[in-house]
C-alpha cells in the first residue's frame, strides 16, 4: 500500500512541477513514506533522515537549492510530534489520510519552514481529491479499495495508524481501473489492510462485496488478471471463494495470513478463529480452485509462546503447504495490548524459532517452484531482463519468470514452458510466438 500511496502522492505533486527522481541527492523534495508495523521499520526513518540531512548540506555547499524533507505514512501518523522534536531537519510531517493536502502543504513549506502536522482520518476526502488519471509504469498496477482495520489483533498498530475500516465506492474504483486499462495495464492488485472485508457502495446504493467488485472489474476490456491482498481468514466469504472457481481473471494465488498455528496463541492474538477453522477454510478454497497457491504471514515469539505453541505453527505449515510466505519476529508496538503482556519471549529463543520456521517455509517455496518445471504457464511480461532480449514476467502464482528472446512481448500474456528454478525466480522458454491475450 505504501507503493500505491507513493505513486498517488507523485500524481498529486506533478501539477506543481515535480517529477519522480531516482536519486535522493538530486531531489528538491524528498518524501519518506514510512511503515510503523515493526520497530525496525520505524527506527529506519531516523537514520534515513540523518542521511538526507547530509545530502541537503552537500547540495547547499554545491550551490543547489535547499532540499525539503517530508515524512509521510504511518510513522508520521503515530510519532509525528516526536519526529518534529527528534529530527529538526524535517520540514513536514503528514499522515496517510491527509496526503490530498500535500500540494498545499508543500507549497507552504517550501516558502517557509512550516512545522506542519497534518493527520486526520477522513479517507473519503483523500480519495475524492485524487483523479482517476494515474501515471502508469508498466502492465501491472496496485489499486487501493479499502483502508484501515477494525480487527484489533493484539500485536498490531494498523487499527491505530490507518484508522477504522473504510471502503471506496465501486464507481470510483471502476473509473480508476478503466483509466489504468486505457494506459495498458493488464493486471490489477486490489489493496486493503483487510481487503476481503471490502463493502463499498455500488451505484445502486447497496454495499458490494469484494467478489462482486471483481466481477465488475473483470468486465473492463484489457483487465486480464486480478489479485487482491491482504485477506483475513474470517472474511473469506462464499462468493469470494466461488470467484476463484468461476472468474478466470482471478489469479490462483492467495495471501492468507494465519500468524500462528497454536489455538492458545491465536486466542491471545485476538485473531478470532481456530487452527481447525483455518484448515477447513483452506480445504474449501482448494476445493474451488485446486491449483491455488497459498501464501502466509507468521509471527514467532508472541508473548507467552511456548515450544509447544511453536511446534503447532510448524505443524500447521507442514499440513497447509505454502508457495510463498513472510516470517517475522514479534515486535512490541507502543499502545498495543500485546506490548504489555507478561512472558515476552527472549530474543535468542525468537531467533532460533525464526530460523526453524524460515528453513521450513523456504523448503516449501523451493518445492513448489520445482513442481512447476516442465509445465506451461501464462506469463505476463513486465520489464526487460538483465541483458539483451531477456524479459521478466510473472506467473499466475506470482513468481518472476526470466525468458530469453521475449523483450518484444512486454505487456502481453504468453504461454511459457518452465525449465529451471532459481533462488527467487523461474527460468522459462517461449513455446511459440502465439500471443494468448
Ligand atoms: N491485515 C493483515 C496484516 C497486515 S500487517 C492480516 O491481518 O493478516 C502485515 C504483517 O505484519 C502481519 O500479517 C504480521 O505477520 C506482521 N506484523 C504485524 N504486527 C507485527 C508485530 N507487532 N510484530 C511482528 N510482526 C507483525
Ligand atoms: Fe493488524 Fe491485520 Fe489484525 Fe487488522 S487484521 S489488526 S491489520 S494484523
Amino acid at each position: 500500500m505504501n507503493v500505491y500511496d507513493s505513486e498517488r502522492m507523485g500524481d498529486l505533486l506533478r501539477p506543481l512541477g515535480y517529477e519522480v527522481s531516482d536519486h535522493a541527492a538530486d531531489a528538491d523534495l524528498v518524501l519518506l513514506n514510512t511503515c510503523h508495523i515493526r520497530e525496525k521499520a520505524a527506527e529506519k526513518v531516523y537514520s534515513e533522515i540523518g542521511r538526507l540531512k547530509e545530502m541537503r548540506e552537500d547540495r547547499l555547499a554545491r550551490g543547489e537549492g535547499r532540499m525539503t524533507i517530508a515524512v509521510a505514512g504511518c510513522v508520521a501518523q503515530a510519532e509525528g510530534q516526536e519526529i518534529m522534536h527528534r529530527a529538526p531537519a524535517v520540514d513536514l510531517v503528514i499522515g496517510p489520510q491527509a496526503y490530498h493536502q500535500l500540494p498545499e502543504l508543500i507549497a507552504r513549506t517550501t516558502r517557509a519552514k512550516g512545522e506542519r502536522l497534518a493527520a486526520d482520518f477522513a479517507p473519503d476526502a483523500k480519495f475524492d481529491a485524487l483523479t482517476a488519471d494515474r501515471e502508469v509504469t508498466g502492465p501491472t498496477a496496485f489499486l487501493t479499495v479499502q483502508e484501515g482495520c477494525d480487527k484489533f489483533c493484539t500485536f498490531c498498530v494498523v487499527p491505530y495508524t490507518r484508522g477504522a475500516e473504510w471502503s471506496r465506492p465501486v464507481a470510483q474504483i471502476l473509473d480508476e481501473a478503466r483509466g489504468l486499462a486505457g494506459k495498458g495495464v493488464r493486471e490489477i492488485t486490489l489493496l486493503g489492510q483487510n481487503v476481503n472485508a471490502y463493502n463499498g457502495l455500488a451505484p445502486s446504493g447497496e454495499p458490494s462485496t469484494l467478489a462482486r467488485l471483481m466481477y465488475a472489474l473483470a468486465e473492463i476490456p484489457g483487465i486480464a488478471r486480478i489479485r487482491y491482498t491482504t485477506s483475513h481468514p474470517n472474511d473469506m466469504g462464499e462468493d469470494l471463494i466461488k470467484a476463484h472457481r468461476d472468474l478466470p481473471q482471478v489469479m490462483p494465488y492467495l495471501h492468507l495470513p494465519v500468524q500462528s498455528g497454536s489455538d492458545r496463541i491465536l486466542r491471545a492474538m485476538n485473531r478470532k478463529h481456530t487452527r481447525q477453522a483455518y484448515f477447513d477454510l483452506v480445504d474449501r478454497i482448494r476445493d474451488a480452485r485446486p491449483d491455488l497457491a497459498l501464501s502466509g504471514d507468521f509471527i514467532v515469539g508472541f508473548p507467552g509462546e511456548t515450544d509447544k505453541d511453536f511446534e503447532d505453527t510448524l505443524d500447521l505449515v507442514r499440513r497447509v503447504g505454502y508457495a510463498s510466505a513472510f516470517w517475522f519476529k514479534y515486535s512490541p508496538r507502543p499502545g498495543t495490548p500485546a506490548a504489555s503482556m507478561p512472558k515476552q519471549v527472549e530474543d535468542a529463543v525468537m531467533d532460533a524459532r525464526l530460523n526453524a520456521l524460515q528453513s521450513l517455509l523456504l523448503d516449501q517455496q523451493q518445492a513448489f517452484k520445482a513442481g512447476l518445471v516442465g509445465k506451461t504457464l501464462d506469463v505476463l511480461f513486465e520489464k526487460p531482463g538483465r541483458h539483451g532480449s531477456q524479459a521478466i514476467g510473472r506467473s499466475p502464482y506470482l513468481q518472476s519468470v526470466f525468458v530469453e528472446d521475449a523483450a518484444h512481448l512486454m505487456g502481453r500474456i504468453v504461454p511459457v514452458r518452465i525449465e529451471a528454478v532459481g533462488a527467487n525466480s523461474l527460468q522459462g522458454a517461449l513455446i511459440s510466438n502465439g500471443v494468448m491475450a
